[in-house]
């Protein structure tokens, strides 16, 4: 079945006004609107209960982190069995290179205040026959991503960390595979609205030939993505865009 909607509103540039967030779901503050979705969100047993094909392998474990204040989104794939076991993500290999492909230390990377961490699935989805994880769970993000990202309007800049958020937060604007997306940054970036979209492949080392088959990842798009997110985590995000967008970077 077709995933309804392919874009979620905050694509269509739509942001809460002032009175809209103090009026929210019952008159509660953003934070405490939030707080009340992410208490939903990990008492969540879709999955288990009513799954779309075999149930979760395991008792439900979302681990997902938010606050109201972010500027930054992480949208990776889904929790692996190291994550599933310490409930904070990006605790393996792969967030030790996201770091540093992003030129974030551990405490701002880990700074809710500033960035949010929502992979496309918020349960460990198990492993395949051949120990690989499997995708993330197809139930999750239909289930509570715009939901989430209402409650987040404040981001500025969210990186698309594999296919599958590529392809939720880009839309028809994604490319044909996830090189063509990643190879599209300067486009990704250039979109209207907010937030704004930086594609980039999952930093696991199953990844490794990806990045030795394209160095132009490292050397031209880093670089760029790590002034954005020191911008978007110092509050000077849309000077350093309008920057990028004057010298042609980026699509103006
Ligand atoms: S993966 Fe998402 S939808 Fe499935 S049980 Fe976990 S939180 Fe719920």
């Amino acid at each position: 079945m077709a995933r309804k909607p392919l874009r979620p509103a905050h694509h269509e540039g739509r942001q809460l006004n002032g009175s809209d967030a103090k009026r929210g779901a019952g008159g509660a503050c953003p934070q405490g609107r939030l707080d009340a979705l992410l208490a939903e969100i990990r008492a969540c047993v879709i999955c288990r209960d009513h799954p779309r094909g075999a149930p979760l392998p395991h008792a439900p474990r979302p681990v997902v982190r938010a606050k109201a204040s972010a500027r930054i989104a992480i949208c990776g794939q889904a929790p692996g069995v190291r994550v599933h076991a310490s409930g904070v993500p990006f605790t393996d290999p792969s967030g030790v290179r996201l770091r540093a492909w992003l030129g974030m230390d551990e405490a701002e990377f880990y700074d809710e205040a500033r960035v949010t961490i929502v992979p496309m699935g918020f349960c460990f989805p198990g492993l395949t026959p051949d120990g690989a994880d499997r995708p993330p769970r197809r139930e999750c993000a239909p289930a509570w991503r715009d939901r989430l990202f209402s409650e987040l309007s404040g981001v500025e800049l969210l990186f698309a960390v594999g296919r599958p958020a590529q392809l939720w937060h880009l839309g028809s604007e994604a490319g044909a595979t996830l090189t063509a997306t990643v190879e599209g940054w300067r486009r990704a970036l250039g979109r209207a609205g907010r937030p704004v979209v930086a594609p980039l492949p999952h930093p696991s080392w199953r990844n490794n030939a990806w990045l030795r088959r394209n160095p132009w990842f490292e050397a031209e798009v880093l670089p760029v993505y790590r002034v954005l997110a020191r911008a978007a985590l110092e509050s000077d995000f849309t000077r350093s865009m309008d920057e990028f967008r004057r010298a042609g970077t980026i699509a103006a």
